[in-house]
C-alpha cells in the first residue's frame, strides 16, 4: 500500500489528496495541517471581517471528519511538520500539545503556502496579518471592539479587500502603499481609476509612502506624517513558505520557491511540491515565476496527484489571472502587463477600448476600461486588464482561455461569443480588440499612447479633436483644436500641415478620422483608448 503524506490541508493540499483517493482506494493519504482547519475559503477571509460573509462556518467546507467519511482521509490538524528526513523517508510531527511522532512516507507533497511578508518595521508585532481563519478571526475580534480608525500597510489585493471590509463596519480606512499605485498587476492608468474608487468611498490613500513606525494608536511615514491607527493590518504580499524545504535541503529557485518540474516534481524524486510555495512556469516565457494564487494552487494539486498515479498529465504553466472587488469596481488583469513589458524591451501595441458590458440601449450598461497587450508585428497576446462593473470577469476570462490557445490578437473578432442585448453587443468588446488588433498590426492606422501626448505636443505635432463641440467645451487636451468628425470632410482645409493626433472620447470615432485623414495624405495617428484614457492618466502625465 503506497503511504502519501500531504504537508498543508488548503487549496493545493487537498486538492492533490481527494484526487488521489479517487485515483486510488488502497493508499494511505495523510495530511498534516497546522492550522485548526482544513479546506477553508482563505480567498473569503477578508469579507468575513465586513460583514458581507456573516457566518464564519461557511469558510470551512470541510472537517476532518467529512473528509474521512466522503474520501477516507486521515486529516490531523494542529499538528505542524517540524523537519523532513529525506534519507529515512520520515517526517517529525508536533502535535498542539506538544508532543511530536514520526511519520514514514513513500511519497510527500509539500503545500505549505505561502507566509506573509512582515517588513522590520518598529511596532509591527501589533499589526494583523490576514492568512488563516485563526487570523480571520482574531482581526474579527477587534473589529467588534469598534475601532474608529485603521491603517492597512500594502495596496495589493488582500490590502485593498481588507480597507473595504473595514469601511463596510464604517471604521475611517487609510492604505498606505509604497509603491506608486494600488494593485501592482495593472498598468497606472487603469489603477488611477481604481485610485478614485477607493477615494470615493472615503479611504484615505496614501501611495508612494513608507511606514517607519507603529506606535500604540497610530501609524508614522516616512515623511514625518502620522495616521491614527486603532486597528493595523499588514499585507505588503507574501513569500513562499520554504521553511521545510530548505531545511531538508530540495532546490530552491531564483525565485524564492521550490524548484519544480512541470508536474510538480522538486529536485527529490520523492517529493512533489504545489501551490504557492512552488515556482511557476511562466507559460508567456518559459521561466520561473511566482503566482500565489487559488486556481493554480489547485491545478497543481491535481497534475501532482494525477502523475503520483502514474496518469499521462499536461504539464501546467500559468499566466497568472486574478481578478478583485474594490467596492463597486472589478478589476481583473491576465498575462503580462505594460510595465513588464516595457522592463523586458518586448516590442509591443498596446490596445485601450472603453466599451459597454451591453448593448448600450439596453438599460444598465456599464463602461469598462479594457487594455490588450500583443506582440508586434505577429499578435501574439500577451495580457490583458479590465476595470469595470459587470463584464469585466468574461471578458478578461475570454482573453485568458484565447492566450492559453495561442490564438492570435485579430483572431478575437472571430470568436462567436454569447450575445443578446442584455448579455453584450453583436460585436462583443473582445471582438472589437481584435479588429483594432488587425487594424494596427496590418498598419492600416496606427496608435498613440497616452503617454505620448504631451512629448508629440511638444514636438510640434497637433492636437486634433474630433468630438462634438458640446463634449469639447466639458474637457479637452489643453492646446488642442476641435473639428467634429461629422464636419472633417467639409472643413479638411483647417487642418494645419504636419504631423496630426487624432482623438476623440474612446478612439472608436478618432479611427475612422484618422483613416479619412490618412487617405488624404495627411499623417494622421489615433490616440489610443481617446479622452477617456488620457484624462484618467492626466495624474501620471
Ligand atoms: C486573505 C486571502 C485572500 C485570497 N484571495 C484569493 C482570491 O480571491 N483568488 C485567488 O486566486 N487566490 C486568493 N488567495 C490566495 C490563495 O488562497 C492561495 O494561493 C492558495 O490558498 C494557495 O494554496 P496552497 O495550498 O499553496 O496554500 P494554502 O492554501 O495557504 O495552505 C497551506 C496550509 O499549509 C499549512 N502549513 C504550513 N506549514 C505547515 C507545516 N509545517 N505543517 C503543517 N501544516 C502546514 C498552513 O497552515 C496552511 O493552512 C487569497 C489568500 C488569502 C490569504
Amino acid at each position: 500500500m503506497k503511504k502519501i503524506v500531504i504537508i498543508g490541508g488548503v487549496a493545493g493540499g487537498m486538492s492533490a489528496a481527494t484526487r488521489l483517493r479517487r485515483l486510488d482506494p488502497e493508499a494511505s493519504i495523510i495530511v498534516i495541517e497546522r492550522s485548526g482547519f482544513v479546506s477553508y475559503a482563505n480567498c473569503g477571509l477578508p469579507y468575513y471581517v465586513g460583514g458581507v460573509i456573516a457566518d464564519q462556518a461557511s469558510l470551512l467546507l470541510q472537517t476532518p471528519q467529512s473528509l474521512d467519511a466522503r474520501f477516507e482521509l486521515d486529516v490531523r490538524v494542529e499538528s505542524e511538520v517540524t523537519q523532513i528526513n529525506r534519507d529515512s523517508k520520515k517526517l517529525t510531527v508536533q502535535k498542539k500539545s506538544g508532543e511530536t511522532y514520526e511519520l514514514e512516507y513513500d511519497t510527500l507533497i509539500l503545500s505549505p503556502g505561502a507566509q506573509p511578508i512582515i517588513p522590520p518595521i518598529e511596532g509591527i508585532e501589533r499589526a494583523h496579518t490576514l492568512r488563516t481563519v485563526e487570523d480571520v478571526t482574531r482581526i474579527a475580534a477587534a473589529v467588534a471592539s469598534n475601532p474608529k480608525s485603521a491603517v492597512v500597510i500594502g495596496g495589493g489585493f488582500i490590502g485593498v479587500e481588507s480597507a473595504e471590509n473595514l469601511v463596510h463596519k464604517n471604521i475611517s480606512t487609510t492604505i498606505v502603499e509604497a509603491a506608486p499605485q494600488l494593485l501592482g498587476p495593472i498598468d497606472p492608468e487603469l489603477a488611477e481609476l481604481v485610485h478614485h474608487e477607493v477615494r470615493k468611498h472615503e479611504v484615505n490613500l496614501r501611495l508612494g509612502a513608507g511606514v517607519t513606525k507603529i506606535t500604540e494608536n497610530s501609524v508614522q511615514l516616512a515623511d514625518g506624517s502620522e495616521i491614527e491607527a486603532e486597528l493595523v493590518i499588514c499585507a505588503i504580499g507574501v513569500k513562499p513558505d520554504t521553511t521545510l524545504a530548505k531545511g531538508c535541503g530540495l532546490e530552491i529557485g531564483d525565485r524564492g520557491g521550490i524548484t519544480v518540474n512541470e508536474f510538480g516534481l522538486t529536485s527529490d524524486p520523492n517529493i512533489y511540491a504545489i501551490g504557492d510555495v512552488a515556482e511557476k512556469i511562466d507559460a508567456l516565457d518559459g521561466e520561473a515565476t511566482l503566482v500565489p494564487l487559488a486556481n493554480i494552487a489547485n491545478r497543481q494539486g491535481r497534475v501532482a496527484a494525477d502523475h503520483i498515479m502514474g496518469r499521462k498529465v499536461r504539464p501546467v504553466a500559468t499566466i497568472g489571472t486574478a481578478i478583485v472587488k474594490v467596492f463597486d469596481l472589478t478589476v481583473a488583469s491576465t498575462g503580462w502587463n505594460e510595465k513588464r513589458l516595457k522592463a523586458r524591451g518586448i516590442n509591443y501595441q498596446a490596445i485601450h477600448t472603453h466599451p459597454g458590458s451591453h448593448a448600450g440601449y439596453y438599460p444598465g450598461s456599464e463602461q469598462m476600461a479594457l487594455k490588450l497587450l500583443v506582440t508586434k508585428p505577429d499578435g501574439k497576446i500577451l495580457g490583458a486588464q479590465a476595470v469595470g462593473g459587470e463584464g469585466v470577469d468574461k471578458r478578461i476570462d475570454v482573453i485568458a482561455t484565447a492566450i492559453r490557445c495561442e490564438l492570435p490578437a485579430p483572431e478575437l473578432a472571430d470568436l462567436e461569443l454569447a450575445y443578446a442585448p442584455p448579455f453584450g453587443s453583436a460585436k462583443d468588446p473582445v471582438n472589437m480588440l481584435g479588429y483594432i488588433a488587425e487594424n494596427l498590426l496590418t498598419g492600416f492606422t496606427e496608435n498613440v499612447q497616452w503617454y505620448d501626448v504631451r512629448p508629440m505636443q511638444a514636438q510640434g505635432v497637433t492636437l486634433l479633436d474630433v468630438r462634438t463641440k458640446d463634449e469639447y467645451s466639458r474637457g479637452a487636451i489643453s492646446g488642442s483644436i476641435n473639428i467634429p468628425l461629422d464636419d472633417l470632410r467639409e472643413r479638411f482645409e483647417e487642418i494645419p500641415d504636419g504631423k496630426i493626433m487624432v482623438y476623440c472620447q474612446v478612439g472608436q470615432r478618432g479611427h475612422t478620422a484618422t483613416v479619412l485623414l490618412r487617405e488624404r495624405g495627411v499623417n494622421a495617428v489615433n490616440l489610443d483608448g481617446g479622452y477617456k484614457t488620457w484624462v484618467a492618466a492626466e495624474p501620471l502625465t
